[in-house]
């Protein structure tokens, strides 16, 4: 690794900091920060406002440091995924999703993931390891930039209005890296999002999403998935520590800061698995009065190691309807892309799994379904009814 500072790596007062080592005021990070954000430079000779003599001391000691791009997929609906080489055998995805009035980047925050979600295909990769704070700007840094100049986008017109950080990785796992990129985002000097706009996707790391609430908080979405907690066990390993009653709880406790005055709960729809119409009506039970929210249902995308199948369309809406019909704001996401697997994990294969996650997920047995209705549940929260397997 050189020893040239990556000025990707700094909210603005980290970058104050390192200007101020060099013996220049804030000012000048504001100015430098601006350069490299808003208008996407990255050659110091460039940043014709900057004074000569810091210019000379940034071409010895710093650069914006891109990642590389391995391979871009455009497709017919105008969603583009890009792979981006991160070093060591790893590669991670960002896919811009554009939309009538919006335009929404999905930002990886890890290579690989360690939660190992059974319908994730990120996580049955296993984890390799965290990205930095600039690796995971530079997605945006470069998305942006990209973008305007592609789309011969008008000065000052924002090709990204939206982040969501639901790429490859549990982003509150990643937290140290995680906070400086937020604020990148967030800052006006930055992209000038608004937090309302950038998404934080977790599967429910409950002390961070406290932490989080305290320093940043961005709206929040939460990776559901099930109505009760032996499912959830099984779909998302993760709740075997987090509880469904401890995550929804640390929802509430979040939504005393939130920029929106509700939490998403993602939903992947999975065939025979947790789509049935009871099991909607456990999720009702489980948050109508309880935690403001709405459902955002997921078409699951198949993958082979999964041994799951996607809930037929008219499921989901059997499902949905049962929300709505309780009062739950439901939307059912539409699948994008399908023609470049946009689906995060879907383009950038084995990681380097330095973890035990795919040995865990290899000896995991057939899922087990478990609906409230259930005689045993009835007697016994931990005990289940076997069904079929999807
Ligand atoms: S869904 Fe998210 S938390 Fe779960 S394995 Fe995939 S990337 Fe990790």
């Amino acid at each position: 690794m050189s020893g040239v500072v990556n000025l990707l790596e700094f909210d603005l007062d980290g970058l104050a900091a390192f200007c101020e080592q060099l013996g220049e005021k804030r000012f000048r990070a504001t100015q430098l920060f601006r350069w490299i954000h808003q208008k996407g430079a990255s050659d110091f000779a460039q940043m014709s406002d900057l004074a000569k003599s810091l210019r000379d001391k940034l071409a010895g000691a710093a650069e914006v440091r891109p990642l590389a791009v391995a391979s871009e997929q455009a497709s017919s609906d105008g969603t583009i995924k890009w792979l981006f080489d991160v070093g060591g055998g790893n590669a991670v995805e960002t896919v811009f999703i554009p939309e009538d009035d919006r335009g929404t980047l999905c930002v990886s925050s890890q290579a690989g993931c360690a939660v190992g979600c059974r319908f994730c295909s990120t996580g049955h990769q296993g984890f390799s390891r965290n990205l930095s704070t600039g690796e995971i700007v530079a997605q945006l840094w470069f998305a942006e930039h990209h973008l305007r100049r592609r789309l011969n986008l008008p000065d000052g017109e924002r090709a990204i209005t939206n982040v969501v950080m639901m790429g490859m990785g549990e982003p509150l796992q990643n937290y140290a890296a995680l906070l400086p990129a937020l604020r990148v985002m967030l800052d006006d000097h930055g992209y000038g999002l608004s937090r309302r706009r950038v998404t934080v996707s977790t599967s429910g790391v409950v002390p961070m999403i406290d932490r989080l609430r305290d320093d940043c908080p961005v709206a929040l979405a939460v990776s559901l998935h099930a109505p009760n907690d032996p499912l959830r066990d099984d779909l998302v390993p993760l709740n075997r520590k987090y509880g469904i009653a401890e995550l929804l709880a640390a929802c509430n406790r979040y939504l005393d800061r939130a920029p929106r005055d509700f939490i998403t709960f993602e939903y992947c729809m999975l065939d025979g698995v947790n789509d049935a119409p009871e099991q909607a009506r456990e999720l009702i039970a489980l948050v109508r009065h309880k935690v403001p929210c709405k459902f955002n249902l997921i078409p699951f995308n198949p993958f082979p190691e999964s041994g799951l199948k996607r809930s037929p369309r008219e499921r989901v809406m059997a499902f949905a309807r049962v929300l709505q019909d309780a009062g739950v704001i439901t939307t059912v996401r539409k699948t994008r892309g399908d023609d470049i697997d946009a689906a995060c994990g879907q383009l950038a294969g084995e990681v380097q799994d330095r973890t035990r996650v795919k040995a865990r997920i290899a000896t995991r047995s057939p899922i087990r379904i478990h609906r409230q209705g259930d005689a045993q549940d009835k007697q016994d929260n931990a005990g289940t009814r076997q069904e079929t397997n999807a």
